[in-house]
């Protein structure tokens, strides 16, 4: 599945359309979470109590609600594609999967987060200049390039004062996979954003805080304006660009970095952080978003699929604690510099941890080539190092 994003220009007209349907998916959404939190409620209490006249457990599923919307529909609601409600209900079926799946309890959702709304097959359809939405109208789309394989279903995004429409695309051929002749370990941290096993740095673009100036700015006079008022919408509306921006300016940079890890390495070995894990230390938090090592680690996922390329999520566990001689060498995340007593290696804190997670990658390579790991064991050989091995 691949996805491409369009912006579209709705009139005034359509653009009231847009957000009703918005509102009514946003109303059922909620009220069907509602609905299924009342049962569990209620079903808790008939096996509390065991009591007579509440009889048996009942459990409300995807389907129930399903054939309830069909049966109950609003004269608001029929003024909505029909495959666009039944997708919200599946929405909130997922979930309620996903909390079964140790996630969180599913949330009632504000008008500011719930944001987009899906056509899981037909109402919609695309040509040339305009998208035609069924009950909306064909809005005109601004198609920067090719959808290349059959076009899935179609999601309408509202992005503060933008929309896009983003369809899912079924690509049926992905590409075999090529032979590895290389192989590389990539450490993600805060001081460089990227540390590759041979060495390499990809520094980081630090958007955030370059923005940050414009960020607080505008917040500031956001805390300013009388609640409720109409200056205090236009304010809001300035803040949400800001982060548009900065996460716009990130996903970009992201796409290039990737991009380049696809192109030059075979086989990428990355560690499998969570970032909950690390996210504890509230200023490290901020750097670490910053950065957005997760969205760099999805994107050269699906490019190296697409290119054949394999990658390999590792468990970091140790990478940072211990030395390429298999010595352990505790150190505090603000010491950069690995310094090992036992075999004399001296290397930046992340070449060592990019170079264990280069290890730590177990498919086998295609060729006698050198990994990283192994030129660099060459090199310190010939300079007279000590062995480290
Ligand atoms: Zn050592």
């Amino acid at each position: 599945m691949k996805a491409y994003t369009f912006r579209i220009y709705p009139n005034k007209n359509q653009e009231v359309k847009l957000n009703k349907t918005l509102a009514t998916c946003r109303h059922l959404y909620n009220d069907s979470i509602a609905k299924r939190k009342r049962e569990s409620e209620f079903n808790r209490l008939k096996r509390d109590f065991q009591v007579f006249p509440w009889g048996k457990l009942e459990w409300i599923d995807y389907y129930s609600q399903k054939r309830e919307l069909t049966a109950t529909k609003t004269d608001i609601q029929k003024e909505v594609h029909s495959q666009v409600l039944q997708d919200v209900i599946k929405r909130v079926d997922r979930s309620f999967q996903n909390f079964f799946n140790g996630y969180g309890y599913p949330r009632f959702q504000g008008r500011n987060r719930y944001n987009t709304f899906t056509f899981p097959q037909s109402g919609f359809d695309i040509n040339d200049m305009e998208l035609t939405l069924s009950k909306i109208g064909s809005i005109r789309i601004f198609q920067h390039r090719e959808i290349e394989g059959r076009i899935k279903t179609c999601t309408i995004k509202k992005d503060v004062d933008q929309w896009y429409a983003v369809f899912t695309v079924d690509i049926a051929k992905k590409k075999d996979k090529v032979p590895i002749k290389t192989k590389i370990g990539v450490d993600v941290g805060l001081e460089s954003l990227l540390t590759l096993s041979n060495g390499e740095k990809i520094k980081p673009q630090k958007f955030y805080r370059k923005s940050e100036e414009a960020l607080v700015w505008e917040q500031r006079k956001l805390s300013r304006k009388k609640k409720g008022s109409a200056n205090r919408k236009k304010q809001i509306i300035k803040v949400g660009k800001v982060h548009r921006k900065i996460r716009k300016q990130r996903k970009d940079s992201n796409h290039k970095t990737s991009r380049g890890l696809v192109k030059t390495f075979d086989y990428i070995v990355f560690e499998d952080l969570q970032i909950n894990n690390l996210v504890q230390n509230r200023h490290l938090a901020k750097s670490i978003l910053d950065a957005g090592w997760g969205q760099i680690i999805r994107f050269t996922a699906y490019k190296a699929e697409y290119a054949g390329k394999t990658i390999e999520l590792v468990d970091p566990y140790y990478t940072s604690q211990t030395c390429l001689c298999g010595y352990h060498v505790p150190k505090k995340l603000s010491v950069r510099v690995h310094i090992c007593h036992q075999c004399g290696l001296t290397l930046n804190r992340d070449h060592v941890s990019a170079i264990l997670i280069e290890r730590k990658g177990t498919v086998p390579t295609d060729c006698g080539e050198l990994t990283p790991v192994e030129s660099m064991q060459k090199q310190l050989a010939e300079a007279g190092s000590p062995s480290i091995y």
